[in-house]
């Protein structure tokens, strides 16, 4: 799932291209992609968008009138891009918006699963459906971190993939981050020592700094993430062998040496079949 480097990256990609431009077709959308009927998508046509921005994992697309908002959400699956004109197209985008140019800007899903989403808004409805977020990961800072820590006890791992704790992190930099932390997965947040809430603050702006970079100079995963899908791999740092833990819904990667004090955490799913 592209996260706030991937997003952000994209985002820069994208705001020239899209303001260029007034727009002459907004659609059509797959049934399940489009998630607002009301205004309808025609509404865009013969408006400019103002550029690109982003919000957690989301972008958002405010017209230049100042009275809409197009919001996407890739998902895991989905790919947002912008075609230049005379560029190939796929036949069957999850959804398109063309501009007057012959630019496109097109939302393609693979699989058969239509998770990613598009919304149509006003910018006051716009502002609701990211009112829930956290606060931006990128910039978070020791003392705003160290509050969200503080408010439950949670897993390090999840808290920080929490959108609603801190908006922008998933699986991926979740694991690069607390592997930079030298903290493990499962230490629980209240626990933390203010060095230790520190160096993970610091952790994630070097990270995902780090990532934003890469991915803005086209960088793959395999260039990208040096713990995140690298089992058995030895670790940047200690050269120990990542270890990982199996979830139903995800996996964790982590360092036994780095992060754990050389213990390999308990694959879950395992252990609940052996109990
Ligand atoms: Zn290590």
């Amino acid at each position: 799932m592209p996260e706030l480097p991937e997003v952000e990256a994209l985002r820069r990609s994208l705001d020239d291209p899209v303001s260029a431009f007034p727009i002459v077709r907004a659609g059509p959308a797959h049934v399940a992609t489009l998630k607002t009927f009301d205004p309808p998508l025609s509404a865009l046509e013969g408006r400019r968008l103002a550029g690109a921005r982003r919000r957690g994992k989301r972008l958002l697309f405010p017209t230049a009138d100042g009275e809409l908002v197009l919001l996407v959400h890739m998902m895991s699956a989905g790919r947002l891009r912008y075609l230049r004109p005379g560029a190939s197209r796929p036949k069957t985008p999850a959804f398109r918006l063309a501009f007057q140019d012959g630019g496109e800007l097109i939302l393609t899903e693979a699989g058969s699963k239509k998770r990613a989403g598009v919304w149509l808004l006003n910018p006051e409805e716009a502002e609701q459906e990211v009112a829930h977020l956290g606060p931006e990961a990128l910039g978070l800072g020791a003392e705003r971190l160290g509050e969200i820590c503080a408010t439950e006890s949670r897993r390090l791992h999840a808290l920080l993939r929490d959108q609603r704790a801190v908006a922008g992190i998933g699986r991926g930099w979740a694991n690069e981050i607390l592997h930079r932390a030298r903290l493990s997965p499962y230490a629980l947040s209240r626990d933390l020592e203010p060095e230790e809430v520190a160096r993970l603050a610091a952790a994630i702006d070097e990270e995902l700094a780090r990532g934003l970079e890469l991915r803005e100079r086209g960088a793959n995963d395999r260039k990208t993430y040096r713990v995140h899908h690298r089992l058995r791999e030895p670790c940047y740092v200690c050269g120990t062998p990542i270890e990982r833990i199996d979830f139903e819904e995800h996996t964790i990667y982590y360092c036994p040496q780095c992060q754990t004090g050389g213990r390999v955490l308990k694959d879950r799913r395992l252990s609940r079949l052996l109990r």
